[in-house]
């Protein structure tokens, strides 16, 4: 098993740049995505990241990591757009900022993208297991728009993890593209209850739902493990126990347990 940090390239060139918020949009009742548009910005890989840094009156500054949540295919030349979806977490020093305070028409400082490892494309082939929790679908996301963008043909199975049904991230943008392609399998799993016609997974991601929702390991998918830590550990040692290569499991944390 592989993890993202000690491989993540930063180019030389990458600088910070002055990104204009075009539009917020509200995805559950804590998570917002922000589409900015970023100047000369070189282009992405699904699964890459952004720093965001915000300086305040004073000039201290924070820096956190943000994964883009668009396609490749969004920001073509001349159309210099990007997506970022981001949790406000109570306690926290800059997500509540981005996701209650910022307005359209506000500048940020961001710089990216970031990370050369945590990445798919479809010439990556696969089949292609996606494992998600909270905001962790974010890259995932990317690599699932990429992939309908470019009408690939690649397996794909996601399982994705969430606190209640609410709390489902682009819910009806991922019931639409399962349901217009039958190589696509979106399976939800919700961890603090759930509504009463609720007919999928309720509760923590366990090595039986894995390999009830998995391809096989014969068939040596490429998996992608992203979440709060505490979830990524335990998928990612479930996958390999289960026999996945772990050359082809991949991961990133986004910190604490959301959980
Ligand atoms: C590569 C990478 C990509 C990321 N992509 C995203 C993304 O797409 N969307 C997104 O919302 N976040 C993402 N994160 C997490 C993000 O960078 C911040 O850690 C998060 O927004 C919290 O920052 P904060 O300043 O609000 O909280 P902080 O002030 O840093 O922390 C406040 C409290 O929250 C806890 N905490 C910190 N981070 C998390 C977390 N991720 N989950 C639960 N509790 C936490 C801390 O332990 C502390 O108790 C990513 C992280 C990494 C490393």
């Amino acid at each position: 098993m592989t993890d993202a940090k000690p491989r993540t390239v930063r180019a030389p060139e990458i600088l910070w740049r002055a990104a204009e918020i075009l539009e917020i949009l509200s995805e559950t009742p804590r998570v917002k995505s922000l589409w900015l548009r970023v100047p000369s910005w070189p282009g992405h890989r699904p699964g890459q990241h952004v720093d965001v840094r915000l300086t305040a009156e004073d000039g201290y500054q924070a820096e956190r990591s943000y994964s883009l949540a668009s396609a490749p295919e969004t920001a073509l030349p001349g159309r210099e757009v990007i997506e970022l979806t981001i949790e406000r977490l109570g306690e926290g020093e800059v997500s509540p900022y981005l996701t209650e305070e910022v307005r359209a028409g506000d500048r940020i400082e961001l710089r990216g993208p970031i990370g050369g490892y945590f990445t798919w494309t479809v010439a990556d082939g696969g089949p292609l297991v996606l494992v998600a929790g909270g905001t962790g679908i974010v890259p995932l996301m990317s690599m699932l728009r990429h992939r309908a963008q470019r009408r690939s043909n690649v397996p794909a199975w996601l399982l994705y993890s969430s606190r209640d049904f609410d709390d489902i991230i682009y819910r009806e943008e991922l019931d639409r593209l399962a349901a217009a392609d039958d190589r696509l399998s979106v399976v939800h799993t919700l961890t603090r209850g759930a509504p009463a016609e609720w007919s999928s997974f309720e509760r923590r991601i366990d090595p039986e739902m894995l390999a009830s929702v998995a391809p096989r390991p014969e068939m040596r998918p490429l998996c992608y493990v992203c979440g709060p830590t505490e979830m990524v550990e335990s998928v990612s040692n479930a996958l390999v126990d289960l026999g996945h290569d772990p050359e082809r499991v991949k991961t990133e944390r986004f910190g604490p347990s959301g959980d």
